[in-house]
Protein backbone atom coordinates (compact mmCIF):
# COMPACT_ATOMS: atom_id res chain seq x y z
CA UNK A 1 0.00 0.00 0.00
CA UNK A 2 1.56 3.60 -1.13
CA UNK A 3 1.89 6.09 1.50
CA UNK A 4 -1.28 8.04 0.21
CA UNK A 5 -3.53 5.21 0.69
CA UNK A 6 -2.42 4.69 3.71
CA UNK A 7 -2.65 8.31 5.21
CA UNK A 8 -6.38 8.35 3.74
CA UNK A 9 -7.33 5.22 5.57
CA UNK A 10 -6.15 7.54 8.86
CA UNK A 11 -9.76 8.89 10.16
CA UNK A 12 -10.11 12.49 11.12
CA UNK A 13 -8.03 13.85 8.47
CA UNK A 14 -8.65 15.14 4.83
CA UNK A 15 -6.03 14.84 2.39
CA UNK A 16 -5.78 17.09 -0.46
CA UNK A 17 -3.45 16.73 -3.13
CA UNK A 18 -2.09 19.28 -5.11
CA UNK A 19 -4.09 21.58 -3.51
CA UNK A 20 -3.86 25.36 -3.70
CA UNK A 21 -2.15 26.64 -0.80
CA UNK A 22 -2.61 30.24 -1.72
CA UNK A 23 -5.05 31.16 0.73
CA UNK A 24 -3.09 29.22 3.62
CA UNK A 25 -0.44 32.02 4.27
CA UNK A 26 -1.56 35.93 5.05
CA UNK A 27 1.21 36.86 2.27
CA UNK A 28 -1.18 35.44 -0.17
CA UNK A 29 2.00 34.87 -2.44
CA UNK A 30 0.64 31.58 -5.73
CA UNK A 31 1.65 28.61 -4.27
CA UNK A 32 0.87 24.61 -4.63
CA UNK A 33 1.03 21.82 -2.79
CA UNK A 34 -0.04 19.03 -1.14
CA UNK A 35 -2.36 19.60 2.06
CA UNK A 36 -3.52 17.55 5.35
CA UNK A 37 -6.04 19.24 7.39
CA UNK A 38 -5.98 17.18 10.83
CA UNK A 39 -9.04 17.14 12.75
CA UNK A 40 -7.87 15.35 16.01
CA UNK A 41 -4.81 14.69 18.27
CA UNK A 42 -5.56 10.62 17.82
CA UNK A 43 -5.29 11.17 13.80
CA UNK A 44 -2.22 13.26 14.00
CA UNK A 45 -0.66 10.37 16.60
CA UNK A 46 -1.08 7.90 13.42
CA UNK A 47 0.01 10.47 10.64
CA UNK A 48 3.46 11.67 12.10
CA UNK A 49 4.82 7.98 12.33
CA UNK A 50 4.17 7.15 9.26
CA UNK A 51 5.25 10.20 7.50
CA UNK A 52 8.58 9.98 9.62
CA UNK A 53 8.57 5.72 8.61
CA UNK A 54 8.34 7.19 4.52
CA UNK A 55 10.94 10.08 5.64
CA UNK A 56 8.52 12.51 3.92
CA UNK A 57 9.01 15.90 4.98
CA UNK A 58 6.23 17.82 6.45
CA UNK A 59 5.52 21.39 7.67
CA UNK A 60 2.91 22.89 9.80
CA UNK A 61 1.06 26.04 8.82
CA UNK A 62 -1.05 27.87 11.83
CA UNK A 63 -3.13 31.12 10.17
CA UNK A 64 0.61 31.08 7.78
CA UNK A 65 0.84 34.82 9.25
CA UNK A 66 4.92 34.65 9.76
CA UNK A 67 5.42 32.06 6.71
CA UNK A 68 5.46 32.14 3.24
CA UNK A 69 5.20 29.18 0.61
CA UNK A 70 7.55 28.63 -2.41
CA UNK A 71 5.50 28.03 -5.94
CA UNK A 72 5.87 24.46 -5.87
CA UNK A 73 5.78 23.03 -1.82
CA UNK A 74 7.35 19.83 -1.73
CA UNK A 75 7.10 19.56 1.71
CA UNK A 76 3.49 18.00 3.06
CA UNK A 77 1.81 20.77 4.47
CA UNK A 78 -0.17 20.13 7.98
CA UNK A 79 -3.21 22.62 9.29
CA UNK A 80 -4.31 21.77 12.57
CA UNK A 81 -8.46 22.00 12.72
CA UNK A 82 -9.40 20.70 16.07
CA UNK A 83 -12.75 20.72 17.31
CA UNK A 84 -13.28 23.21 19.98
CA UNK A 85 -16.36 24.23 22.40
CA UNK A 86 -16.13 28.42 22.60
CA UNK A 87 -18.57 28.19 25.50
CA UNK A 88 -15.50 26.59 27.44
CA UNK A 89 -14.33 31.01 27.44
CA UNK A 90 -17.45 31.98 28.42
CA UNK A 91 -16.15 31.25 32.36
CA UNK A 92 -13.51 33.17 34.00
CA UNK A 93 -11.23 30.24 34.84
CA UNK A 94 -7.59 30.50 36.58
CA UNK A 95 -6.28 28.30 34.10
CA UNK A 96 -7.24 27.59 30.01
CA UNK A 97 -6.23 24.35 28.50
CA UNK A 98 -6.69 25.22 25.01
CA UNK A 99 -6.05 23.67 21.48
CA UNK A 100 -2.92 24.76 19.06
CA UNK A 101 -5.92 25.89 16.11
CA UNK A 102 -7.63 28.46 18.35
CA UNK A 103 -7.04 32.02 16.84
CA UNK A 104 -5.68 34.54 19.23
CA UNK A 105 -8.51 36.83 18.13
CA UNK A 106 -10.90 34.65 20.85
CA UNK A 107 -8.37 35.08 23.25
CA UNK A 108 -8.51 38.90 23.07
CA UNK A 109 -12.02 38.34 23.32
CA UNK A 110 -11.62 36.49 26.99
CA UNK A 111 -9.35 39.10 28.02
CA UNK A 112 -11.38 42.25 27.51
CA UNK A 113 -14.57 40.05 29.03
CA UNK A 114 -12.41 39.35 32.14
CA UNK A 115 -10.02 41.66 32.13
CA UNK A 116 -6.84 39.68 32.07
CA UNK A 117 -4.03 40.95 33.27
CA UNK A 118 -1.21 39.58 30.83
CA UNK A 119 -3.26 38.28 28.07
CA UNK A 120 -3.44 42.06 26.46
CA UNK A 121 -0.31 40.68 24.60
CA UNK A 122 -2.17 38.98 22.18
CA UNK A 123 -3.89 42.21 20.56
CA UNK A 124 -3.81 42.53 17.04
CA UNK A 125 -1.35 39.03 16.78
CA UNK A 126 -2.95 37.46 13.72
CA UNK A 127 -2.15 33.81 14.75
CA UNK A 128 -3.22 30.42 15.96
CA UNK A 129 -2.25 29.60 19.53
CA UNK A 130 0.35 27.02 17.96
CA UNK A 131 2.38 29.40 15.50
CA UNK A 132 2.23 32.02 18.49
CA UNK A 133 3.54 30.07 20.90
CA UNK A 134 6.33 28.17 18.47
CA UNK A 135 7.76 32.18 17.40
CA UNK A 136 7.00 33.55 21.24
CA UNK A 137 5.04 36.03 19.78
CA UNK A 138 4.60 39.22 21.15
CA UNK A 139 4.09 42.95 21.11
CA UNK A 140 5.45 46.01 23.30
CA UNK A 141 2.77 44.63 25.72
CA UNK A 142 4.74 41.30 26.29
CA UNK A 143 5.06 38.13 24.82
CA UNK A 144 3.19 35.15 25.22
CA UNK A 145 5.76 32.72 26.55
CA UNK A 146 5.27 34.69 29.86
CA UNK A 147 1.41 33.29 30.20
CA UNK A 148 2.15 29.39 29.31
CA UNK A 149 2.16 26.36 32.05
CA UNK A 150 2.60 23.99 29.81
CA UNK A 151 2.48 23.28 26.14
CA UNK A 152 1.65 19.62 24.59
CA UNK A 153 2.96 17.97 22.02
CA UNK A 154 2.99 14.97 19.48
CA UNK A 155 6.24 13.34 18.82
CA UNK A 156 7.41 12.56 15.98
CA UNK A 157 6.62 8.68 16.69
CA UNK A 158 3.34 9.96 17.98
CA UNK A 159 3.52 9.94 21.18
CA UNK A 160 2.05 12.93 23.48
CA UNK A 161 4.98 15.42 25.67
CA UNK A 162 4.00 17.78 27.86
CA UNK A 163 6.42 20.01 28.24
CA UNK A 164 6.52 22.59 31.47
CA UNK A 165 7.77 26.09 30.77
CA UNK A 166 10.14 27.85 32.73
CA UNK A 167 11.99 31.02 32.55
CA UNK A 168 14.21 29.73 29.97
CA UNK A 169 11.61 27.97 27.49
CA UNK A 170 11.73 30.67 25.39
CA UNK A 171 13.77 34.04 24.09
CA UNK A 172 12.85 36.48 21.36
CA UNK A 173 10.43 35.14 18.73
CA UNK A 174 11.80 31.72 19.63
CA UNK A 175 10.84 28.75 21.36
CA UNK A 176 13.68 26.30 23.07
CA UNK A 177 11.41 23.34 23.28
CA UNK A 178 9.47 22.20 19.98
CA UNK A 179 11.98 19.06 18.74
CA UNK A 180 12.65 18.50 15.26
CA UNK A 181 8.98 17.11 13.76
CA UNK A 182 7.40 17.86 16.95
CA UNK A 183 3.62 19.47 16.37
CA UNK A 184 1.99 21.66 19.22
CA UNK A 185 -1.28 20.40 19.32
CA UNK A 186 -2.27 22.51 22.74
CA UNK A 187 -1.32 24.69 25.52
CA UNK A 188 -2.30 25.30 29.01
CA UNK A 189 -2.45 29.06 29.65
CA UNK A 190 -2.73 31.40 32.79
CA UNK A 191 -2.89 35.23 33.50
CA UNK A 192 -2.29 37.38 36.62
CA UNK A 193 -5.28 37.58 37.75
CA UNK A 194 -8.29 40.77 36.51
CA UNK A 195 -8.10 44.20 36.28
CA UNK A 196 -10.73 46.36 34.53
CA UNK A 197 -8.38 48.74 33.42
CA UNK A 198 -7.56 45.69 30.60
CA UNK A 199 -10.09 45.96 28.51
CA UNK A 200 -9.60 49.83 27.39
CA UNK A 201 -5.28 49.01 26.87
CA UNK A 202 -6.68 46.52 24.53
CA UNK A 203 -8.65 49.22 22.66
CA UNK A 204 -6.18 51.57 22.80
CA UNK A 205 -3.17 49.57 21.69
CA UNK A 206 -5.71 48.30 18.88
CA UNK A 207 -6.35 51.74 17.71
CA UNK A 208 -2.30 52.34 17.85
CA UNK A 209 -1.65 49.30 15.43
CA UNK A 210 -4.21 50.21 12.75
CA UNK A 211 -2.13 53.81 12.69
CA UNK A 212 1.16 52.10 12.62
CA UNK A 213 0.81 48.75 10.76
CA UNK A 214 -0.86 47.87 7.28
CA UNK A 215 -3.46 45.65 9.12
CA UNK A 216 -5.59 45.69 5.75
CA UNK A 217 -3.15 44.41 3.06
CA UNK A 218 -2.08 40.86 2.81
CA UNK A 219 1.64 40.63 4.47
CA UNK A 220 3.07 38.50 6.67
CA UNK A 221 4.20 40.51 9.22
CA UNK A 222 7.58 41.79 9.84
CA UNK A 223 9.81 40.69 7.82
CA UNK A 224 13.34 41.16 9.45
CA UNK A 225 14.40 40.73 12.84
CA UNK A 226 15.48 44.02 14.82
CA UNK A 227 19.06 44.17 14.94
CA UNK A 228 18.35 45.29 18.20
CA UNK A 229 16.41 47.27 20.40
CA UNK A 230 17.52 50.81 20.11
CA UNK A 231 17.88 49.78 15.83
CA UNK A 232 14.63 48.78 14.45
CA UNK A 233 14.88 46.94 10.79
CA UNK A 234 11.77 49.12 9.75
CA UNK A 235 13.29 52.80 10.82
CA UNK A 236 16.52 50.98 9.46
CA UNK A 237 14.98 50.61 6.07
CA UNK A 238 12.96 53.83 5.72
CA UNK A 239 16.05 55.82 6.41
CA UNK A 240 17.25 54.38 3.40
CA UNK A 241 14.48 55.71 1.59
CA UNK A 242 13.39 52.15 0.42
CA UNK A 243 9.74 52.84 1.56
CA UNK A 244 7.34 52.25 -1.46
CA UNK A 245 9.87 49.77 -4.13
CA UNK A 246 8.67 47.08 -5.28
CA UNK A 247 9.59 43.70 -7.30
CA UNK A 248 6.66 43.06 -9.35
CA UNK A 249 2.99 43.13 -6.92
CA UNK A 250 5.52 43.30 -3.75
CA UNK A 251 6.49 46.71 -2.48
CA UNK A 252 7.92 47.88 0.86
CA UNK A 253 4.63 48.85 2.91
CA UNK A 254 4.30 52.79 2.84
CA UNK A 255 3.22 52.43 6.19
CA UNK A 256 6.17 50.65 7.75
CA UNK A 257 8.88 49.85 6.39
CA UNK A 258 9.47 46.03 8.21
CA UNK A 259 6.40 44.99 6.05
CA UNK A 260 6.41 43.84 2.57
CA UNK A 261 2.79 44.33 1.07
CA UNK A 262 1.29 41.74 -1.80
CA UNK A 263 -0.59 44.00 -4.30
CA UNK A 264 -1.31 41.41 -6.90
CA UNK A 265 -0.76 38.06 -7.83
CA UNK A 266 2.87 37.72 -6.91
CA UNK A 267 5.35 34.66 -6.21
CA UNK A 268 8.41 33.45 -3.98
CA UNK A 269 10.86 34.87 -6.78
CA UNK A 270 9.76 38.07 -6.14
CA UNK A 271 9.67 38.07 -2.28
CA UNK A 272 13.36 36.86 -2.71
CA UNK A 273 14.50 39.30 -5.10
CA UNK A 274 12.73 42.14 -2.68
CA UNK A 275 14.48 40.86 0.49
CA UNK A 276 17.93 40.61 -1.46
CA UNK A 277 18.00 44.15 -2.35
CA UNK A 278 16.91 45.01 1.59
CA UNK A 279 19.75 42.81 2.69
CA UNK A 280 22.65 44.41 0.42
CA UNK A 281 21.46 47.56 1.17
CA UNK A 282 21.60 47.19 4.94
CA UNK A 283 25.15 45.32 4.16
CA UNK A 284 26.28 48.49 2.12
CA UNK A 285 24.98 51.37 4.51
CA UNK A 286 24.79 50.17 7.88
CA UNK A 287 27.13 46.74 7.62
CA UNK A 288 24.45 45.05 9.41
CA UNK A 289 23.39 41.87 8.50
CA UNK A 290 19.55 41.38 8.54
CA UNK A 291 18.15 38.62 9.59
CA UNK A 292 14.27 37.14 8.12
CA UNK A 293 12.22 36.95 11.21
CA UNK A 294 9.46 35.32 8.72
CA UNK A 295 10.03 31.50 8.04
CA UNK A 296 10.85 30.38 4.75
CA UNK A 297 10.34 26.67 4.26
CA UNK A 298 14.15 25.21 2.92
CA UNK A 299 15.97 28.35 3.82
C1 LIG B 1 -0.30 42.09 9.89
C2 LIG B 1 0.58 41.24 10.79
C3 LIG B 1 0.97 41.73 12.02
C4 LIG B 1 1.79 40.96 12.86
N1 LIG B 1 2.16 41.44 14.06
C5 LIG B 1 2.90 40.69 14.90
C6 LIG B 1 3.25 41.16 16.20
O1 LIG B 1 2.91 42.25 16.61
N2 LIG B 1 4.01 40.35 16.99
C7 LIG B 1 4.42 39.13 16.59
O2 LIG B 1 5.08 38.42 17.35
N3 LIG B 1 4.11 38.66 15.35
C8 LIG B 1 3.37 39.40 14.50
N4 LIG B 1 3.06 38.94 13.26
C9 LIG B 1 3.57 37.63 12.83
C10 LIG B 1 2.67 36.46 13.19
O3 LIG B 1 1.38 36.92 13.54
C11 LIG B 1 3.26 35.66 14.36
O4 LIG B 1 4.56 35.20 14.09
C12 LIG B 1 2.40 34.47 14.72
O5 LIG B 1 2.95 33.86 15.86
C13 LIG B 1 2.30 33.44 13.60
O6 LIG B 1 1.31 32.50 13.94
P1 LIG B 1 0.69 31.55 12.83
O7 LIG B 1 -0.33 30.67 13.43
O8 LIG B 1 0.27 32.35 11.67
O9 LIG B 1 1.98 30.67 12.48
P2 LIG B 1 2.57 30.34 11.03
O10 LIG B 1 2.99 31.58 10.35
O11 LIG B 1 1.64 29.44 10.31
O12 LIG B 1 3.86 29.52 11.47
C14 LIG B 1 4.97 30.17 12.06
C15 LIG B 1 5.99 29.08 12.48
O13 LIG B 1 5.42 28.30 13.52
C16 LIG B 1 5.37 26.93 13.14
N5 LIG B 1 4.13 26.38 13.67
C17 LIG B 1 2.88 26.88 13.50
N6 LIG B 1 1.98 26.13 14.18
C18 LIG B 1 2.68 25.13 14.77
C19 LIG B 1 2.33 24.02 15.58
N7 LIG B 1 1.06 23.80 15.94
N8 LIG B 1 3.31 23.19 16.00
C20 LIG B 1 4.61 23.40 15.64
N9 LIG B 1 5.00 24.43 14.86
C21 LIG B 1 4.07 25.28 14.44
C22 LIG B 1 5.39 26.93 11.62
O14 LIG B 1 5.84 25.70 11.07
C23 LIG B 1 6.32 28.10 11.34
O15 LIG B 1 7.67 27.71 11.46
C24 LIG B 1 2.21 39.68 12.43
C25 LIG B 1 1.81 39.18 11.18
C26 LIG B 1 0.99 39.95 10.36
C27 LIG B 1 0.55 39.39 9.04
Amino acid sequence: MSLTEKVKEISELEYHQDYDLTGFTTMRLSSRGDLIEVKSIGSLQKLLPLLNAYSKKYLIVGWGANQILPARCEDIVIHLDFPFDQNYLNELRDEYVLPASIGLNHLTGVAVKFGLKGWEVFTGIPASLGGALFMNAGTNLGEIGNLVKSVHLVTKDGHLRIEDIHSKSFSYRHNHFVGPGEVIVGATLIHNGTDSAISQKIKDYLEYRKKTQPLATKNCGCVFKNPSKEFQAGRLIDLMGLKGLSVGGLRISPKHANFIENTGTSNWDQFESLVNIIKSNMDHFYGIEFELEVKIPYH
